[in-house]
């Protein structure tokens, strides 16, 4: 006992000289870090310790634990968060208003007034269960870009408007970006009559929150009012934090394709029908899931991406064969015609193993939007700002859709990636660091100089 009390002991020993070696090593990379910070903050025009006060502060509007956020779309919490942010923009100089579909815009007078406008921005409002960048970073370094002008004294021929808009996440109402939908007149019918969980309509919640549903043509955007729009977001996926790229540079949002598939099949005893006689509807289903799969990935390294996130069984009795299974399919590529090759082939596939397991099925589509791809004169700024500060930024596509995927109806529009930490978003866990934040900020108010120059 007392030899095994003396192993411990050493190993113990080795490891807390171990950690004291590591401790040195990592304060070393961090003193190296914290003067690298400090020589690029000198070079930065925007302010990035204002930037982090400002997400510190707004974290605290529907904070949820810790870390966390639930800032529902059109509530007293969504109007407080407007309300901090329009302190920030009337700051920037901007004058501020909430329109008729519930979005905050703030908006800094050009010298030519009758212009088309640059806008950026992105959302306030969070998922029930989400983090504090999502959204909030488009908005918050936005503001920050125009108060960086405004302090730098340029005065713009071209306005600029910064916005938050209404109900990006959709969860609410079941349907997402509908104030950027709704400035552009892109509402689809019906959508006033949408109810929350607590059967509140969507017109009651807009009139709760001061709007007025029978104006919204006097907050449309006339077409050509708006010159381009762009939108800084932290990425919500991995690739940036793998590569070890604060920012990158994004192509396009893909755009998703919905399914519903369901399959019918023949109920029976667990324990009695033989099994090459079944008509199982969860067997077919297994097999197209995996078979999602595999046409996802036939291509090494394409960005296509598709997914099997809900499976409904009935009547889902442990010794009951199953004689329906339903379930989503969801398939995104920013290549819309390899999109569409992969659909056909899954259709193929369904075909096959439902006529293999003798079941029937029916497939409708809930939702089919295109990829929408950035404009290359703005992503070829976006790129020049990144090298201006060794960046070295990678291009990617975005899966998750934005705003700007609204916003690209009307104008040509770029987006900016901040790395994400894991790419874990709509999460408490969700983390972008303000030094990253701060580059996407400089990066952002870079574009917006040059944009102006044009
Ligand atoms: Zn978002």
């Amino acid at each position: 006992m007392e030899k095994y009390r003396t192993q411990i002991i050493m190993i113990f020993k080795t490891n807390a000289k171990k950690i004291l070696t590591d401790r040195n090593t990592h304060n070393d990379l961090r003193s190296i870090k914290r003067t690298q910070t400090q020589k690029l903050k000198t070079n930065m025009t925007i302010n990035a310790d204002r930037l982090q006060s400002h997400f510190e502060q707004m974290s605290e509007i529907g904070k949820l634990g810790e870390t966390g956020t639930c800032r529902p779309t059109m509530t007293p919490t969504e109007k407080q968060a407007f309300e901090l942010a329009s302190l920030w923009m009337q700051e920037a100089g901007m004058t501020t208003r909430i329109d008729n579909f519930g979005n905050l815009i703030g908006r800094l007078e050009g010298t030519k007034p009758k212009l088309p406008i640059l806008m950026m921005g992105s959302h306030l409002d969070s998922q029930p269960y989400g983090g504090r960048f999502d959204g909030v970073a488009g908005v918050l370094c936005a503001i920050e870009a125009a108060t960086a002008l405004t302090e730098q004294g340029i005065k713009p021929e071209r306005s600029i408007e910064v916005v938050s808009f209404a109900d990006e996440e959709g969860w609410r109402f079941n349907k997402g970006l509908f104030g950027s939908r709704g400035i552009l007149g892109r509402l689809e019918e019906g959508e006033l009559d949408r109810t929350d969980k607590d059967g509140i309509t969507r017109r009651q919640a807009l009139i709760d929150f001061g709007c007025d549903p029978n104006k919204f043509s006097e907050s449309e955007y006339a077409a050509g009012s708006i010159h381009c729009f762009l939108e800084l977001h932290i990425e919500q996926g991995p690739v940036l934090d793998l590569a070890n790229k604060p920012i990158g540079v994004v192509s396009g949002i893909s755009g998703p394709l919905w399914l519903t598939v369901k399959l019918k099949g023949m109920a029976g005893h667990a324990g009695s029908v033989p099994m090459p006689i079944r008509q199982d509807a969860l067997v077919g289903a297994a097999e197209i899931i995996v078979a999602l799969r595999q046409i996802a990935t036939q291509i090494p390294g394409a960005p296509t991406v598709g997914t099997v996130g809900t499976i409904n069984v009935f009547p889902s009795s442990r010794n009951i064969i199953a004689e329906e299974a339903t379930f989503t399919v969801d398939l995104r590529d920013i290549d819309l015609n390899r999109r569409n090759r992969y659909e056909a082939q899954l259709r193929e596939q369904i075909e096959g193993i439902c006529s293999k397991h003798n079941l029937t099925y029916s497939i409708t589509e809930d939702w089919n939007s295109e990829p929408r791809y950035c404009a290359n004169w703005l992503k070829q700024i976006v790129h020049k700002q990144c090298s201006n500060l060794n960046l070295n930024a990678p291009e990617l596509m975005s899966g998750p859709f934005h705003d700007a995927m609204a916003l690209s109806y009307a104008a040509d529009y770029a987006m900016i990636f901040v790395r994400c930490k894991d790419g874990i978003s709509h999460n408490p866990l969700e983390f972008a660091s303000y030094e990253d934040l701060a580059l996407g900020a400089e990066v952002l108010y870079g574009t917006v100089l040059e944009v102006l120059g044009e």
